[in-house]
């Protein structure tokens, strides 16, 4: 029964204090979308295409009608609060997607990645995901999310190949939207250190917590030996999270919270805290969080945040965090 209950919406999500937050949903399989159904509150918010792809292998045999298809289905599990659909993130570290990023490289999360091999290869990969993502649009609420986003040049070629695509698609007669949201994922520090100026390319932003944690503090994310380290509660990743929340605030660009430390109930008052409102998790720490969010007073958690920004270190903001917890749980 208290599964049953924990798994009901309930009605809004709310702060103690009435404080709105949003949650929503990161998938990134086929097999992902069914216990989605029924369909969560605030929708998908964050589809990881390519392994919906990689489920035939090399992503490039994966074609345009399949991926149609593809999302048409996270649509429709998405419901409402509408999916969001993030292009290819293919090469760095990711060894089953290195067919599509080729090139042997030294250090390939420095290397050719995400938007950096899109834009290199349009015609292979982004063009035909951009066209099925603009047909698949007329299904219901999509957005478009750009991975490892670094500068301004790359968001707007993505939005001239767009363009192009939706002329294409108009003069074959081909039916689809045009009128599409496209976000950027914060994930590379330049981006977050930016930010202010992207509020003008990009329609809403997501933060990418476990890439932006591994830029920042210079620590693989793969590497099982400095796991310790990899914590995106470092107040230094903290302070770039703040800075693009302000970015957002002041320019009516919302701002997301999707990478992993979104699902950490540690982390999650923080986050409120430092002014984040909308948070993606993986679908089991769902109830988790809607619980610590329930448990949290908004003005609270701004103290904590304003407390936790003084630390130099992860574990001591962890410590803080979590006596915070364990007090208000
Ligand atoms: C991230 O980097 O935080 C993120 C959500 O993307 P991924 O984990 O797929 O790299
Ligand atoms: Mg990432």
């Amino acid at each position: 029964p208290t599964a049953e209950r924990e798994r009901a919406p309930e009605g809004p999500l709310r702060t103690t204090d009435g404080h709105a937050v949003t949650l929503r949903a990161n998938v990134g399989l086929e097999a992902e979308l069914d216990p989605l159904r029924p369909a969560p509150p605030d929708g998908i918010g964050l589809l990881r295409t390519e392994l919906f792809l990689r489920a035939d292998g090399d992503p490039r045999s994966v074609d345009e009608e399949r991926q149609v298809e593809a999302y048409r289905q996270a649509i429709e599990a998405a419901g409402e609060g509408g999916a969001t659909i993030r292009l290819l993130d293919v090469g760095g570290d990711d060894r089953r997607s290195q067919g599509a990023a080729e090139a042997h490289e030294g250090h390939p999360v420095l290397g050719r990645r995400g938007l950096r091999v899109l834009l290199d290869r349009p015609d292979e990969l982004l063009r035909p995901q951009l066209r099925a993502l603009l047909r698949a649009n007329r299904e219901g609420p999509l957005r478009i999310l750009l991975p490892m986003v670094t500068d301004g040049a790359e968001v707007r070629r993505v939005r001239r190949i767009l363009d192009e695509e939706s002329t294409r698609l108009t003069e074959n007669g081909v039916p689809h939207d045009a009128n599409v949201p496209l976000g950027a994922m914060v994930e590379v520090p330049a981006m977050a250190l930016q930010a202010p100026a992207f509020t003008e390319l990009v329609d809403f932003f997501s933060i990418g917590t476990n890439d932006l944690t591994q830029y920042v503090l210079a620590v693989d994310r793969a590497n099982e030996q400095l796991a310790a380290r990899h914590d995106a509660l470092h107040p230094a990743v903290l302070g770039l999270i703040l800075r693009v929340v302000e970015a957002g605030r002041m320019s009516g660009c919302p701002v997301e919270v999707c990478g992993e430390i979104a699902g950490d109930v540690q982390a999650v008052p923080v986050l409120l805290g430092l002014g984040v409102d909308t948070l993606s998790v993986a679908p089991p720490s769902l109830p988790a969080v809607r619980r610590i969010v329930r448990a949290t007073g908004y003005d609270a958690a701004k103290d904590l945040a304003r407390d936790v920004l003084q630390a130099d270190d992860a574990q001591a903001v962890r410590r803080r965090a979590r006596a915070w917890v364990d007090t208000h749980l």
